[in-house]
């Protein structure tokens, strides 16, 4: 007996029920039987107890039954720790056998007690003995399922309710145990050995006199999470029927289409609704409660948290914690940061059908549909025509920008997480995929070809999904951003925990409202050679690199300057006096050649040169590994009058802004440094340019001069290097990419396999490195502290958005991070949690 005892429990107020040896819905049951909500009396059984009897180990059913008294009817249903990680499903009227219908036929009538019995037969033999279900489907009479049962098994339907129970509770044990129900539960985040509680209930009738039934209720929308009373009723039904079924489904609310269960039997439906508050308020949740009305009784069988959207999550949380139910900082690590993003864009409609053509990485969040179209100038023509519409390439190049700008999204063949396409997607808040490889792109004919082999056409109607990495046929059912009154409220919230700033990259007015928009502390990369991604702009850009004579580099840096000077001035205006942190040139030359002809005929045009001079010119700069070619600094260092020239225009932008009552400090940063001596000539130049602007306007202004820390060797000579520098950036792309060896613009071809096999377990583009990178990174921070204690440190990579690379950096003694800025809200919410 002794032995028993311990293996269940009887749910009451003080029973020792746990989550740990129980599972969730027991201990939800216990709370809402602590609540005196009319919870049928309930035993639980332990993970333990079980496990035993999945072995072999036979529980004194008996006595279980005994504590619900004489002759019960009892359901079993599973209780694991974590509802989502399913388990069998529940098995109803356990202890059905002919004496007990006899009996019902007395009290109930023929009908109710046949339709109770013949249920459990059906359940019984389908699930517990795993009969063949279409010898038990349907409405067929009980006598006949009865003597299916006999003619399958050759054994009469077992009477006994304990040995009914038995075989209920060794069957479900079994089936936990299995391999694919555990398989199932480990993809979603369920440790191997995970236990299985079980709940025996005593059964409510849902069939039976006056009004009976059973359903479910929820008190928010679960989309939006706005108050709504949702879910289904259905007369004379048990379990979950209300959800399958059509017959005799009653709305819940009075309502002029047709009966509700509020008019049908008012008292309950009041008790159900305080249910709910009770629910809301003690258990602090918004609650789905599964119920059963025996005539005219309300009876709660279960409740669990509400399914939610990301967007629903926000405002639920935000709201529980207005109303003083959590706290705002629960309601802060209730919310994962990267939901945000689905709140900040359109999303496709969960509810809706998908037919997926192509799947490749996520690179920019949100959901767009339109028309196919393989070119930037088809997709400005369709802007044109205010027609929505995707563009596909092989890869995008600064010839696209134009395109991605009248682009609804973005997809391309090729390229990773830090490939251009996504890069500027993301800046731009565009839905894109990118390294989508299972499609071929013929541009020329038109189609593009899916690896099922269906052909798409330009100007068919797709969706790109950018934040599940898919191309879906057509144009699919959307839900429009929520960036509302709760958004706004939970990020101030977790600003005012402190923690590491957030800034944002932005290279254009349109970023750096964004970035305003969704509150950065301030610029923290601008990338001014994307200032020149445009029209005549990118002409200009490519005469000043292409330059062969310092006097032609002069010419064209002379067009460039203003252009530069009124970018400055606007962005300083926008950010009214936060910090904005320039980055000097830094055009990885691959970047910036025109590869087709027509790009060529273009340039050639602007430089009023012979085709063939240009083509030479375009040979004699090529590099095999652009990458790590004439980029960043060393264009600074080989043609000093370049940095000069946009130290110049930042000076002088920095006056005006000042003249128009914007006190502006701007912070310059020299990027791919690897050596002290970069620095040091390209402080000496600016300083120089300080002090001739200085001479010559007579103005007075201050500036900080930093360093990108993105190649390895600076990270280790941090030292060094923090000794010239007001500030050290991280880039992290680039420090990923010579960590690692890894090209930025070809590991998309093989990133896939490789985590798939898990050589890297995550993306190191995506989610920082924290053994390689980070260490780096590590060894960064500590010398340059040691050198210069005050040194401001940041980190300005895609990882700067990323959650978990934002926790590494919180506890590194980063003072910022700086990210797209869509990505600022999420990069707040994940420092809060890191301070939490
Ligand atoms: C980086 O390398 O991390 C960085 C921010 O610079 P870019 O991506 O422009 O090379
Ligand atoms: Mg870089």
């Amino acid at each position: 007996m002794l032995r028993e005892m311990a293996e269940f429990h009887e749910i009451t107020q003080t029973a020792p029920i746990t989550v740990a040896e129980h599972g969730g819905r027991a201990k939800c049951l216990q709370r809402l039987v602590r609540l005196d909500l009319p919870v049928p009396q309930t035993v639980a059984i332990s993970f333990d107890t079980v496990h035993q009897i999945a072995a072999g180990h036979r529980l004194d059913t008996d006595a279980l039954l005994a504590v619900f008294g004489e002759a019960p009817l009892v359901s079993v249903r599973p209780s694991s720790e974590d509802p989502d990680w399913g388990g069998p499903g529940a098995i109803l009227n356990i202890g059905m056998n002919d004496d007990r219908h006899a009996e019902l036929v007395k009290t109930q009538g023929q009908d109710v007690a046949d339709r109770l019995y013949r249920r459990f037969v059906q359940t019984f033999a389908i699930h517990v003995a795993r009969l063949d279900p279409d010898m038990f489907d349907g409405q067929k009479p009980l006598a006949e399922v009865l003597d299916a049962y006999e003619d399958e098994t050759d054994e009469a339907f077992p009477q006994d309710p304990g040995y009914q129970l038995h075989m209920v509770l060794r069957s479900m044990a079994r089936a936990w145990e299995g391999t694919t129900a555990r398989l199932l539960r480990q993809a979603k985040g369920a440790p191997a050995d995970a236990g299985l509680g079980l709940i025996v209930q005593r059964m409510a009738f849902g069939i039976g006199a006056e009004e009976s039934g059973s359903g479910v209720i929820q008190f928010v929308d679960p989309t939006t999470g706005l108050p709504q009373i949702t879910g289904r009723y259905m007369s004379q039904s048990q379990g979950r029927d209300a959800l399958a079924g059509d017959g005799g489904v009653l709305y819940l609310t009075r309502d002029p289409r047709g009966p509700s269960l509020e008019e049908q039997c008012d008292t309950a439906f009041k008790e159900l609704i305080e249910a709910g508050k009770v629910c809301r308020t003690k258990l602090r949740e918004e609650m789905q409660i599964e119920f059963t009305i025996e005539a005219g009784h309300l009876h709660i069988l279960d409740a669990v948290r509400v399914q939610r959207s990301s967007r629903a999550s926000v405002r639920i949380a935000v709201e529980l914690a207005r109303e003083g139910v959590i706290s705002k900082e629960e309601a802060l690590l209730r919310i994962e940061p990267r939901a945000l993003s689905e709140l900040m864009h359109s999303q496709v409609d969960p509810r809706g059908k998908r037919d997926r053509f192509a799947r490749g990485i996520a690179a920019s969040p949100g959901a767009a549909s339109g028309k196919l179209v393989f070119s930037s100038a088809a997709a400005q023509a369709s802007a044109a025509r205010d027609e929505a519409c995707v563009l596909v390439r092989q890869e995008t190049q600064p010839e696209d920008i134009r395109g991605m700008h009248a682009a609804n999204a973005v997809l391309t063949v090729r390229g990773g997480v830090t490939s251009h396409a996504a890069v500027i997607a993301r800046g731009l808040g565009l839905p894109c995929v990118v390294g989508a490889s299972d499609i071929t792109l013929r541009s020329r004919d038109g189609v593009l070809v899916t690896a099922d082999g269906r052909t798409l056409n330009e100007g068919d109607l797709v969706t790109i999904d950018g934040g599940t990495g898919e191309a879906l046929m057509g144009e699919v059912e959307m839900l429009p951003p929520a960036v509302d009154d709760c958004f706004s409220a939970l990020l101030s919230w977790a600003e005012e925990l402190g923690g590491m700033k957030v800034r944002a990259n932005a290279d254009t007015p349109d970023d750096a409202r964004t970035a305003r928009r969704f509150g950065a502390d301030g610029i923290g990369l601008c990338r001014t050679e994307h200032m020149f991604f445009e029209g005549d702009r990118l002409t200009v850009m490519r005469e000043t690199i292409f330059a062969d004579e310092e006097t032609d580099r002069r010419a064209a840096l002379d067009q460039l300057l203003p252009m530069q000077r009124e970018d400055f001035v606007r962005l300083f205006q926008i950010m009214e006096g936060l910090p904005v942190c320039i980055r000097l040139f830094d055009p990885p030359l691959h970047e910036f050649m025109p590869r087709d002809r027509s790009g060529i005929r273009a340039m050639a045009e602007a430089l009023d040169l012979p085709i063939s001079q240009v083509t030479r010119r375009i040979e004699a700069l090529s590099e095999f590994n652009p990458m790590l070619g004439m980029r960043g600094v060393r264009l600074g260092v080989l043609f000093p009058e370049i940095y000069e020239m946009q130290a110049r225009a930042i000076f002088e932008a920095t006056i005006e802004a000042g003249e128009r009552g914007r006190l502006v400090e701007p912070e310059i940063m020299i990027p791919l440094v690897s050596a002290m001596r970069e620095v040091e000539l390209v402080k000496n130049s600016v300083d120089a340019i300080a002090v001739a602007v200085h001479n010559q306007t007579g103005a007075e202004f201050k500036y900080k001069l930093g360093v990108m820390v993105e190649t390895p060797r600076a990270a280790l000579r941090a030292g060094d290097i923090a000794s010239h520098a007001a500030f050290l950036s991280f880039g992290t792309n680039d420090l990923t990419q010579m960590t690692y060896g890894l090209s930025r613009d070809d590991a998309g071809r093989f990133m896939g396999a490789y985590v798939q096999q898990g050589v890297y377990p995550e993306d190191p583009f995506h989610t920082l490195d924290l053994d390689g990178v980070g260490e780096l990174l590590l060894i960064g921070v500590q010398r340059a502290r040691e050198a210069q204690k005050d040194v401001v440190i940041s980190i300005c990579g895609e990882h700067g958005g990323n959650p978990e690379s934002i926790a590494f950096c919180q506890d590194a003694g980063v003072d910022y991070v700086s990210c797209s800025p869509f990505r600022v809200p999420i990069a707040r919410l994940a420092i809060a949690h890191a301070v939490l």
